[in-house]
């Protein structure tokens, strides 16, 4: 696969929805990925990049932002307290607020820096024990505290259970989503982008598919 391949999918799963071309944004997930690979997409044009880690991504999003501007970096993997800082700092988006506490320490800096990245509410929509997020029973009340501690929160993120389908998942997270205001989905992966777009995505992770297998480690 390619950017170029994805991004004709993309197009075609947008027009299958009757949905505007270019309105799904594809954030490419370049983590555990060789410099060179990701390199090549951003010397395609791309700008759109999602990191699980913010030690890894501290590692090389500053240089590649200096030799090729503009670039839009968002954080998919958890978010530790201790690490709010240093994220805001490096992320335009944070995609896995996922507790109150977390909630509080970005409020905090969004006071003391005047600016906030944008927010996405993680959900757990699988109640997977060991997965981050926020219950979908209780995704109301926690997307009513953060904007009380007016955090910029533009919609939800979910990472559907391995083994189920995920239609369902992305259905439930499109109504909670409903239910509370916010307009934003990020949704799908490599294997069910399309899948993902088909009930409302505004935002796909998509890593594998652009890149290749990640490097180990
Ligand atoms: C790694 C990752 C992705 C991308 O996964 P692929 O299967 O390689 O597309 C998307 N979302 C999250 C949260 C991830 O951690």
């Amino acid at each position: 696969m390619s950017l170029i391949e994805i991004t004709d999918r993309v197009h075609a799963a947008e027009a299958r929805c009757g949905r505007p071309e270019g309105s799904v944004a594809l954030v490419a997930v370049s983590k555990k990925q060789p410099d060179t690979r990701v390199e090549a997409v951003l010397e395609q044009g791309h700008r759109v990049f999602g990191e699980n880690r913010v030690q890894e991504a501290a590692g090389k999003w500053p240089a590649f932002r200096e030799r090729f501007g503009d670039v839009s970096l968002h954080l998919i993997g958890p978010l530790q307290t201790n690490k709010a800082r240093q994220a805001v700092e490096l992320f335009d988006v944070i995609e896995v607020l996922d507790r109150p506490k977390l909630a509080t320490a970005l409020a905090r800096l969004a006071q003391e820096r005047g600016e906030s990245p944008e927010l996405f509410v993680q959900v757990n929509t699988g109640e997977e024990p060991q997965k981050a997020g926020i219950p979908p029973q209780e995704t109301g009340a926690f997307v009513k505290h953060c904007r009380g501690l007016d955090l910029p929160v533009k919609g939800l993120m979910c990472i559907p259970p391995a083994e189920e389908e995920p239609a369902l998942h992305f259905a439930l997270l499109a109504k909670l989503a409903r239910e509370n205001g916010l307009d934003h989905l990020s949704m799908g992966m490599s294997a069910d982008f399309e899948t993902a777009i088909a009930q409302g995505a505004t935002h796909i992770r998509v890593g594998s598919a652009i890149f290749g297998e990640r490097v180990a480690g």
